[in-house]
């Protein structure tokens, strides 16, 4: 992935107008939530500069005693490490950044700042001046913010990561999945946080949102891509099941990385996803070791859910 500095405002395809989306190149959408109390910053893209732009096309709202606020989804780098405009010693625009309590722990956490000194070494026009700077508030469970106009509910949303929240917004029937739900599919980081990705997922599509909206996916996939995200799974596991119910070998260390896994289960990318507008774009690392990497910690979980 190319990372770049720019960020464009993506023009309104139908959602309300008080929600505006900001792009980075190919990596991520993050949203501004425009209510009559607050400007809601929802993720802070991947550095200074990048959030600075977004205070750009906020800043036009931020009147009539209108404050800004900062909401972390959680603490993957391509949704908080614009935190420090916000908040810490390069505060341009200070406000408070509202997060679970587990994504202020997971940015406080060594493997972060060791993480941020690799990006940088690499990357020290994109990501030299990232400071990690956690929530200021940061809560367990449920959080509303009464906007005036607009409610946010922030609720958990574990699976894709532990500490993941999402947005709902029940005046407009709108959800802000972020990372919960991708296209193709949101990836799960341990096995453990395979089915708690899949309850996530079937709680988002319980919902029934009008309109949902994601980091990674285009802005007119639609709530359809909560249920396609369940089948995919659903897909996955029943072609496990079958597999495993033929003999495969249940320690799964007997697959080594070099066993084609889409060939053994007997399911190509193709007939686990929908074939619709935006499907074709998919690249080509989720159709093959994306794919397969989600197969084999389907087999995993099966596998040692057996045991
Ligand atoms: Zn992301």
């Amino acid at each position: 992935m190319r990372h770049t500095n720019e960020l464009i405002l993506a023009s309104n395809q139908g959602w309300d107008e008080r929600i505006l989306v900001c792009r980075n190149g190919r990596l991520v959408d993050v949203f501004i939530v425009i209510t009559r109390r607050y400007v809601v910053l929802v993720d802070t893209v991947i550095n200074p500069a990048t959030a600075a732009q977004m205070v750009g096309y906020a800043q036009s709202y931020l009147h009539e005693g209108r404050q800004l606020l900062v909401v972390n989804t959680h603490a993957d780098y391509d949704h908080c490490w614009g935190n420090g405009v916000f908040a810490g010693p390069d505060a341009r625009w200070p406000a408070p950044i509202l997060g679970s309590r587990r994504c202020a722990d997971l940015i406080r956490h060594p493997e972060a700042s060791g993480y941020l000194h690799e990006r940088q070494e690499k990357e020290p026009a994109i990501f030299g001046d990232v400071v990690l700077v956690p929530p200021t508030l940061s809560f367990d469970g449920s959080l509303t913010i009464d906007g005036g106009d607009l409610t946010l509910e922030l609720f958990p949303t574990p699976g894709h990561t532990e500490d993941h929240i999402a947005i709902y917004l029940p005046e407009i029937n709108t959800l802000l999945a972020a990372d919960a739900a991708e296209l193709p599919f949101p990836f799960a980081r341990t096995v453990e946080g395979l089915p708690v990705m899949r309850e996530t997922l079937a709680q988002l599509a319980a919902l029934n949102p009008a309109t949902a909206l994601y980091c990674h996916a285009p802005v007119t996939i639609g709530p359809q891509l909560l249920h396609d995200n369940v089948t995919y799974f659903d897909r996955v596991e029943q072609q496990c099941r079958a597999a495993l119910k033929q003999g495969l070998p249940q320690d799964l260390d007997d697959i080594d990385d070099a066993v084609d896994v889409v060939a053994l289960v007997d399911l190509p990318f193709e007939q686990a996803t929908p074939t619709g507008p935006g499907w074709q774009d998919v690249d080509p690392f989720y159709r093959t070791t994306g794919h397969a990497q989600q197969i084999r910690m389907m087999l995993t979980w099966l596998a040692s859910a057996a045991a």
